[in-house]
């Protein structure tokens, strides 16, 4: 008989796609995934850790599925509950004390394991936040025409606000021949387009399939040979690791996608060295140089901390003009939220929330007007698209340029999976609209 999963999943594209290998992993035990929890037979919580109050927000949404386990209980029923994630790494002895109904508790880098902790949670509550030495092999399923694939995991990196180094453990990185056989395997089952995720993708050092090492930038260039791979991306880099290798990349592969999400966190070498970056701004502008030089149109994101202990005006200006200078694609923003057990959390000059706030206002402010700049200026030009899925009205699909934008246009489902064509008519705040292009249109 079908059992029913269902995984709700907070924070970043590395949980998005541990979710997605978890539901892999569990179907072949009969588990087929639910829209809600409500009649689940397998309820999992991948959480996350990075801003405030992650630990609370697990309590509450546990309290909800408690109501829902015990409705199960009464019918007779049995409902496993799981906690994955960074609130599981950080916080598993606490929920499996303060929640004694949840079954499963599991760190990011043991969900391979789940099938295994899901037999064992019939006789007993399952603790399981250790860190592998040796990142195991993926199961796949369909995965889609836009797939993610890990690379890397963990991060040495200690910025001073930050959990991940503390949650996802240390750097590792996948051998490259397991690599390339895994993007096969997903090419094979029809993807296009293959982003590679990693805390800090670019730190890549993988072992070569000759017994050397290579970094993100081979990498890349061998995955380009990979046939129906038209299309690569990376994420999350440092500005640290971006070395000649990835630059000449970026130069010389076409199927690496013209987009780089490359946080700078700040504008000022003071809160940078508080932040343990290890870079000043001024190292951040000339690498994004170099990578403008070696593929001219490449379009930049980034993430920025506003109100980081001890920022000054003085500092929080030199941000603003930083990203006047650099002129950003999209980004994303965020108010410093002091982590338990990070060292910029027991910092002595906190700012305070109202001035955070109008930070956060100004600058979001000017980034949203360069990403709308941005945007606009594709209207009248041709872009190809990669068509992913059904838009939201009828007869509409939606897919993505090679900067990232979602571009939405009117199209017959069997397009979805093709590369096509189309002129943009519109920029919304957040997308494009446009019209299938004659071929003779298409440049890209
Ligand atoms: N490894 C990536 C890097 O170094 O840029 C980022 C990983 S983190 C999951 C994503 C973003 O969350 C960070 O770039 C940072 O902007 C934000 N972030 C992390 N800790 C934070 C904190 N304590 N307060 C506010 N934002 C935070
Ligand atoms: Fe966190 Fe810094 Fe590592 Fe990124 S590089 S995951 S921000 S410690």
């Amino acid at each position: 008989m079908t059992k029913r999963l269902f995984i709700k999943t907070y924070g970043c594209q590395m949980n998005v796609y541990d979710s997605a290998r978890m539901a892999d992993l569990m179907a072949p035990f009969g588990y087929a995934v639910a829209a809600g929890p409500e009649d689940a037979d397998l309820v999992i919580l991948n959480t996350c850790h990075i801003r405030e109050k992650a630990a609370e927000k697990t309590f509450s949404e546990l309290g909800t599925i408690r109501r829902y386990q015990r409705a199960r209980e009464r019918e007779g029923g049995r409902m496993i509950v799981a906690v994955g994630g960074c609130v599981a790494q950080a916080e598993g002895a606490e929920i499996l004390e303060r929640a004694p109904f949840v079954d499963i508790v599991f760190g990011p880098q043991a969900y391979h394991r789940l099938p295994e902790m899901v037999a064992r949670a019939a006789a007993e509550q399952v603790l399981d936040t250790s860190f592998p030495a040796e990142y195991l092999p993926e199961t796949f399923a369909a995965p889609g025409f836009s797939a993610f694939l890990t690379v890397q995991e963990g991060c040495d990196k200690f910025c001073t606000f930050c959990v991940v180094p503390y949650t996802r453990g240390a750097e590792y990185s996948r051998p490259a021949a397991k690599i390339i056989a895994e993007a096969g395997q997903l090419a094979a089952a029809g993807a296009r387009e293959i982003t590679l995720l990693g805390q800090n993708v670019n730190a890549y050092h993988g072992a070569s399939p000759e017994g050397g090492v290579w970094g993100l930038g081979e990498l890349i260039g061998a995955l380009a040979g990979i046939p129906g791979i038209a299309r690569l991306r990376y994420t999350t880099s440092h500005p640290c690791d971006v070395d000649d290798a990835l630059i000449a990349a970026h130069r010389d592969v076409p199927a690496l996608m013209p987009f780089l999400h490359l946080p700078v966190q700040s504008g000022s070498d003071r809160v940078l060295a508080a932040m343990n970056r290890r870079h000043t701004a001024g190292q951040y502008r000339r690498t994004v140089e170099r990578l403008r030089r070696a593929r001219s149109d490449i379009a930049l994101s980034s993430d920025f901390i506003v109100g980081f202990p001890g920022e000054s005006e003085a500092d929080f200006r030199a941000t603003t003009d930083l990203v006047r200078d650099i002129g950003y694609a999209q980004a994303f923003s965020f108010k410093y939220s002091p982590r338990p057990g990070t060292p910029a959390a027991s910092a002595p000059v906190q700012i305070p929330e109202p001035a955070k706030a109008e930070r956060l206002a100004i600058l979001q402010a000017l980034l949203h007007e360069q990403q709308r700049a941005f945007n606009q200026s594709y209207v009248g030009e041709v872009l190809p698209v990669l068509f992913e899925k059904p838009g939201r009205h009828p007869g509409q699909l939606v897919g993505r340029s090679p900067y990232l934008q979602s571009v939405h246009a009117e199209a017959g489902a069997e397009r979805i999976g093709e590369i096509v064509p189309v002129t943009i008519r519109a920029a919304l705040p957040n997308s494009l609209a446009g019209e299938i292009a004659p071929r003779a249109e298409h440049r890209a």
